[in-house]
């Protein structure tokens, strides 16, 4: 049996999020900050393992929700990287915020997996949730004696398809097995450990909610998922403390009439923070591919103000 649960190496406390300024020269404004981390060309790269953080002290505790990027990528990972997902804590709870491909293993960097209490899944892309698969296979066999089972939260409609997939793929363990799985109700306000989640939908290419994780002291981190912009994200988010939005496109798409539009550009996403009076805005789900200068430049430009930038091991706190 595993020592369960080891807690997340834990950075520093000095700051909202850990900020690491771009290179001299780069064409932003003041006050931008984007995570900490190793810069390895030109992006920012942090190794997540215990204990390898140089110059970062671990942290008292904090009771503040804290969000850990375990990776950010859009649909193609990032090179060396991982899909959605992230860990959003507060006072010892963890709550998995989406699980797309490559995040389990990044999870297994800062914490043991039995140890999650909640997964929370926006929607049926690939990217988002197909590393329930590795992660149930952990908890069905080198797990299987912790005694935990933790809860999946799967949007409406989301249960079929992952138990068809999980026994497609051969997993050979039943995914209600080793999950508690439920499909939430988006319509509902829901207590989940410490948070109070909200979800609202979103358009997509599939049926997808955002969603809003509160904390009792009232800190709101507001999580936009996939979609293209809308107006319904702006009143969701209104005032929220952090709005995490993708910035997915690289330009605005041309969308023949009739077609679906899925996700956003920088700025787009930086005009709906701006609508919804967001205090602060974190772009999120861009390729590598795409200039993070650019990102930024058009984040700020929609935004009016200081936008950050999501990457890989970067931590924001609310
Ligand atoms: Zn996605
Ligand atoms: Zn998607």
């Amino acid at each position: 049996m595993r020592n369960l649960p080891a807690e997340p190496s834990r950075g520093p406390a000095s700051a909202e999020s850990d900020a690491l300024q771009l290179p001299s020269g780069a064409a932003v404004a003041v006050g931008l900050v984007v995570p900490i981390g190793e810069r390895t060309g030109g992006a920012a790269r942090l190794d997540l393992r215990p204990g390898r953080r140089p110059g970062v002290q671990p942290l008292v505790r904090c009771t503040a929700v804290e969000i850990t990027v375990l990776g950010k990528s859009p649909a193609m990972p990032d090179a060396g990287g991982a899909n959605s997902g992230y860990l959003v804590t507060e006072d010892g709870f963890k709550l998995l915020l989406e699980c797309g491909t490559g995040v389990f293993a990044q999870l297994r960097t800062v914490c043991e997996p039995p140890a999650v209490d909640v997964l929370l899944i926006t929607h049926m892309h690939a990217d988002h949730f197909a590393d329930l698969l590795p992660y149930g296979h952990a908890l069905a066999y080198p797990y299987r004696d912790s005694g935990r089972r933790p809860r999946l939260l799967l949007p409406p409609g989301g249960r079929q398809p992952l138990l068809q997939i999980a026994e497609l793929f051969g997993m050979g363990y039943p995914i209600d097995g080793v999950f508690d799985v439920e499909e939430y109700d988006p319509d509902e306000v829901a207590a989940v450990g410490p948070f109070t989640v909200r979800h609202s939908e979103v358009p997509h290419y599939v049926r997808t909610w955002a969603c809003e994780l509160s904390d009792p002291q009232g800190g709101r981190f507001t999580f936009g998922a996939d979609c293209a912009p809308n107006q319904g994200l702006v009143e969701f988010a209104g005032d929220t403390d952090l709005l995490m939005l993708e910035a997915t496109e690289e330009v605005v798409p041309d969308v023949p009439e009739g077609d679906v539009r899925g996700h956003m550009t920088a700025r787009e996403a930086g005009e709906m923070a701006s609508q919804a009076g967001a205090n602060r805005l974190a772009l999120t789900h861009f390729s590598d591919l795409l200039d993070p200068q650019v990102v930024i430049r058009e984040g700020q430009a929609g935004f009016g103000r200081p936008v950050e930038l999501v990457q890989a091991g970067a931590r924001f706190r609310v």
